[in-house]
């Protein structure tokens, strides 16, 4: 078959890929000039098994009141941002009920699970580099009620395989020495030793480079404009360029899929969630930690990459808008670097890389995978907080239901019905 993935982030990349393994040949199409170029570009480059509940806690409402307005909260709603989520708003408060919230952590636990094999598998067959590092993730907590919640998660998650261990404040510094200073501090943390860390963008183009050796075609700097929908089947998709018919097309365009689902009469519960990162270089400095660190109560994750220190969070909901706002970058820094005062003291905060862009999230959590009710269109969309977590699961799964191959994984969860 002849199958044409639209969008060349880490989801659609690692699709493309498989689609491969499957014999199939294969374009894929991204407006941008590189692959990577919008959410999968300067992420918090963690392969969180670990961190898998949606982001609709129980807590989220009162969280939500508690920081409205507040410029240095990590959750943030602007009110230009109101119509667009009213009824996916109302959704997401809904989801957050502890019943739904327990199914779907585990729902995306099992699809993490399965990817960060993946993840080891495709090392093993392909020389890639991406200053990954297979040596755990570390969780810190500030107080005893948060640890006691973290503990719930981690339990849940642990029926998926993701294993995990508390740590005391001491055993934390023992892990990671950079956060002595801070020890005083800490209620406890945990660690899970099977998470893994890498920079998503390297990994996405050499992946995308090694795929051109396989015979992928890559059309870049080519925007998808219009689906053409007859019969009830997807045949063709017109781009700024011309046309491309294709057997069969992935939707992988992240937060921008609704867009053109909507055009099939696909209706997707997706919204954007601005997140912002800063990386710093570190490199040669003590002071620098060596694991990658999730500061849970701060909502921010910091991850060493080589001589590089990508600091990561926020959940701004400001609709499609991607401007780099200097506050929420400097909140981001300052909460990353409060962990490590010896650090914060060396750097210069100044020089640091500033990213902002859209993560694509559900109004349950779960990504949405394979068919969309349109003949020969299917999903691959939806990831949030965890597309680089969930890109070779993703991409694997919907490369064998578009093959008609049984996935690994049970999909109850994971695919566009679940809504109807
Ligand atoms: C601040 C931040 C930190 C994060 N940290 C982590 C983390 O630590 N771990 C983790 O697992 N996940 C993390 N994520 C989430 C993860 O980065 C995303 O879920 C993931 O990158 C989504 O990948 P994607 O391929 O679906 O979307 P994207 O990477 O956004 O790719 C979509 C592609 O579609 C293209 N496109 C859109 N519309 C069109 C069109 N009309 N025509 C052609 N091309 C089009 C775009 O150019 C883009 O390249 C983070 C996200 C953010 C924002």
């Amino acid at each position: 078959m002849h199958i044409t993935v639209i969008g060349g982030g880490l989801v659609g990349v690692t699709t493309a890929w498989y689609l491969l393994d499957g014999g199939h040949t294969v374009t894929l199409v991204d407006r941008a000039p590189e692959l990577a170029a919008e959410a999968s570009h300067a992420n918090g480059a963690m392969l969180h098994a670990s961190h898998t509940e949606p982001w609709n806690t129980p807590q989220a409402l009162g969280q939500l009141l508690r920081w409205i307005g507040r410029e240095n909260s990590p959750l943030l709603l602007r009110p230009t941002a109101l119509p667009s989520l009213v009824g996916w708003g109302l959704g997401f408060l809904r989801y957050s009920r502890p019943h739904h919230h327990a199914r779907n952590t585990a729902v995306n636990a099992r699809l993490a699970v399965y990817s960060l094999e993946l993840m080891r598998e495709l090392e093993d067959r392909l020389p890639l580099e991406y200053t990954q590092r297979h040596a755990g993730i570390l969780k810190i907590f500030r107080s005893e009620a948060e640890m006691q919640t973290a503990h719930a998660g981690s339990a849940l998650m642990a029926e998926s395989g993701v294993r995990h261990e508390a740590l005391t404040p001491a055993a934390i510094s023992h892990r990671e020495p950079a956060l002595a200073d801070i020890e005083g501090d800490l209620a406890g943390g945990f660690f899970y030793p099977d998470d893994a860390s890498g920079d998503a963008r390297l990994f996405c183009q050499r992946l995308g480079e090694a795929a051109v050796d396989r015979g992928l075609t890559l059309r870049l700097g080519e925007s998808v404009q219009h689906l053409r929908v007859e019969g009830g089947r997807l045949q063709a998709i017109d781009t700024d360029r011309g046309t491309i018919e294709a057997d069969a097309f992935v939707l992988a365009t992240g937060a921008e899929a609704p867009h053109l689902a909507r055009q099939a009469g696909v209706r997707l519960p997706i919204r954007p969630v601005k997140g912002y990162s800063a990386t710093l270089p570190v490199g040669g400095l003590e002071a620098a930690p060596v694991l990658p660190i999730i500061d849970d109560g701060r909502k921010i994750v910091i991850t060493r990459l080589g001589d590089q220190l990508r600091i990561a969070g926020t959940a701004e909901f400001t609709g499609y808008d991607k401007t780099i706002r200097p506050q929420r970058v400097r909140t981001v820094l300052e909460q990353g670097l409060a962990n490590f005062p010896a650090l914060a003291e060396q750097v210069d905060a100044g020089s640091a890389e500033q990213w902002a862009c859209l993560r694509p999230m559900t109004v349950d959590g779960p990504p949405i995978l394979g068919q969309s009710g349109v003949g020969g269109l299917y999903l691959n969309t939806g990831a949030g907080h965890l597309g680089w977590t969930f890109a070779a699961g993703a991409g694997r799964v919907v490369a064998d239901m578009i093959d008609g191959r049984t996935p690994a994984i049970d999909l109850a969860g994971l695919t566009l019905d679940r809504y109807r």
